[in-house]
């Protein structure tokens, strides 16, 4: 699998302390339209990955999950089903990430702990860190839950202790949000709530490095999710 997060270090620090659960090969007997042309499509082999997962705060697994990749018959792209939850190009999901990053950001935990427990590296938890603070912006992610849901209670802006913070914490009252006007979501964190319901609705993978990161179109206030 291939993902920016993971350097060397980091590699052989999941391979040592994680268990490691092999999930069997599944899929439907015929792969979705395609997501360019909508043409029908083929399944065309796998792709063996090893995300780390935590589907309660604290218990991490890793995986090994192959992922069906199909081919579509019109115009010939391959693309890659991955099952919900599971978001592309990352080695550690997005509620690990978010677990470790609000370990810092909202509990005050020192940056190493929240490494440890949560089997990355400091350097890593930074990085998230940083990633988070530059997603979005705190005020217009409570502007998008109050327009989806006009009855979500207006957050006091507190003095939050960091942007990250802030940001995380937004993130959490839209993926709430969400959850409430029937969007299904599989995910337990605002982040992954957010960014996981993105994907599936829209196709929009948002990239840890790709320079500055922005939310889709598709959330800017005045969209609306549609329910899935
Ligand atoms: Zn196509």
């Amino acid at each position: 699998m291939s993902d920016v997060l993971l350097g060397g270090a980091d590699r052989k620090l999941v391979l040592r302390s994680l268990p490691l659960v092999v999930e069997p090969r599944r899929r439907d007997e015929r792969p979705p339209p395609c997501r360019s042309c909508y043409g029908a499509s083929w399944w065309n082999g796998w792709r063996v990955t090893y995300p780390v997962v935590a589907l309660s705060p604290g218990e991490l697994t890793r995986l090994e999950l192959p992922l069906p990749r199909a081919r579509c018959s019109c115009c010939h792209v391959g693309f890659t089903c991955y099952p919900a939850g599971f978001y592309p190009r990352r080695q550690y999901q997005l509620d690990v990430v978010a677990d470790a990053v609000a370990a810092v950001a909202v509990g005050g935990e020192s940056v190493a702990d929240a490494a440890a427990t949560h089997a990355t590296s400091a350097t890593s938890v930074r990085r998230w860190s940083r990633w988070i603070a530059a997603l979005a912006d705190g005020a217009a992610l409570h502007a998008i839950a109050s327009e989806i849901d006009p009855s979500t209670a207006a957050v006091a802006t507190a003095t939050q202790r960091s942007r990250t913070a802030a940001v995380l914490g937004a993130l959490e009252v839209l993926g709430a949000t969400l959850v409430r006007v029937g969007v299904a979501v599989v995910e337990r964190t605002g982040l992954g709530r957010v960014l996981g319901w993105q994907h599936r609705a829209h196709g929009v993978a948002v990239a840890l490095v790709a320079g500055p990161t922005r939310l889709s179109p598709a959330m800017a206030p005045g969209g609306r999710p549609l329910t899935r």
